[in-house]
């Protein structure tokens, strides 16, 4: 049997094809896609210029949701929302809504689960499931933009820094940007969107190439190739002067600047001498680091850094002239780092 389509897998053309094979004018295709991107139904039934007949058959020819909320949590901090969802094959994704502000980001999850095993990661401690859709990746963002709708609020940034590698899922997660920016329909900016990446070099560099206006955040969380390749096992595959190389090279190409982050753990990555070593590493290079405290996991020892540690590691980057903000960790109740709240779901089994 043939799968049923999925309606956020769909490019326009795609759509189009489908429904002038149900003997319809090409404007339907195109009332359907702005129903679903602009107006953003939550069914076809809830698209009422369409007629009743069509969307009977837009029904039962394409499938319209891949998600399903399996818990549902608020922090009692009032600025998050955690949505773990599972998919049609009972794979699970993640996806987190935080204010900040008047800002509504979305966190994106790019696959059910991740193979890259960094230590510190609720999602790497799991392991991958599999990759996701693109169809998957946008209808997480359509499901939290419809609950802003309803009360005339709207997304104003994605990350996808949700579960998962994006550049390990590179064609789906750049179709589902494509599809979230296309002009004729959601027509999100670019510039409002970051991708975050552990450092695949090769990817990075393909990146640069195709240079979209979509922001790049990199993992970076230590300066020396003996600690990240403690946290991250990828370090052994592309080491920091080969990731740094590649992170040159997209900031020479693009003229764009781009993000390094870093948790500070405890005793960890957050001691003067790491500091100093990155500011030399980072000399140069237009770019900004972005701290977070660490969010501590089951499968990790490490606790997050003391305040007054994270504010001697700012001044030295300070003082070596290197941009940084300490970023806010947000819903720790309701367990918002990415891949904790499938981490504690599946806890018995
Ligand atoms: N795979 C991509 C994007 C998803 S992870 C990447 O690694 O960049 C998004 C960010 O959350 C990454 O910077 C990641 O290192 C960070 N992160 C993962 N687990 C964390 C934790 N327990 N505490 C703080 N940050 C964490
Ligand atoms: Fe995967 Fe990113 Fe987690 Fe590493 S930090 S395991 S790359 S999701």
């Amino acid at each position: 049997m043939k799968k049923k389509p999925f309606l956020f897998d769909l490019t326009y053309p795609e759509l189009q094809e489908i429904v002038t094979g149900f003997g319809e004018q090409k404007f339907r295709a195109r009332q359907v896609w702005e129903q679903a991107y602009r107006h953003l139904a939550g069914s076809f039934d809830e698209m009422s210029v369409i007629p009743k007949k069509l969307r009977e058959e837009l029904t039962s020819g394409i499938s319209y949701s891949h998600l399903n909320t399996h818990t549902d949590l608020h922090s009692n901090d009032g600025w998050t929302r955690k949505i773990l969802f599972d998919l049609p094959d009972k794979s699970q994704v993640e996806t987190v809504l935080m204010e900040y502000e008047t800002r509504w980001t979305a966190c994106i999850s790019t696959q059910a689960g991740c193979a890259l095993g960094c230590t510190f990661c609720a999602t790497g401690q799991g392991g991958l499931q599999r990759n996701i859709t693109s169809g998957e990746i946008v209808e997480q963002v359509m499901f939290f933009d419809r609950l802003l709708n309803k009360k005339d609020e709207k997304l104003s940034n994605l990350v996808f820094m949700g579960m998962g590698e994006p550049f390990a899922n590179y064609k789906e997660v750049m179709k589902a940007v494509d599809t979230l920016t296309n002009p004729e329909g959601y027509n999100f900016g670019a510039r409002r969107i970051t991708i975050s990446t552990v450092g695949l070099v090769p990817q990075i560099e393909r990146f640069a190439e195709e240079k979209r206006q979509v922001n790049l955040a990199v993992s970076l969380h230590a300066a020396t190739d003996e600690l990240r390749e403690s946290m991250l096992p990828i370090n052994k595959r592309y080491p920091i002067e080969v990731l740094l190389k590649a992170c040159k090279q997209y900031v020479n190409k693009t003229r764009r600047r781009i993000s390094f982050e870093w948790a500070l753990i405890d005793g960890v990555n957050d001691t003067p001498e790491q500091a100093k070593e990155l500011a030399r590493l980072l000399k140069g290079i237009l770019s900004h680091v972005n701290f977070i405290p660490l969010n501590p996991t089951r499968g990790f020892k490490g606790r997050e850094s003391k305040q007054k540690r994270i504010e001697q590691f700012q001044s030295i980057l300070d003082d070596a002239g290197v941009p940084n903000t300490l970023r806010l960790r947000r819903g720790i109740d309701i367990n918002a780092g990415c891949g904790q709240l499938r981490q504690e779901a599946n806890k018995q089994d």
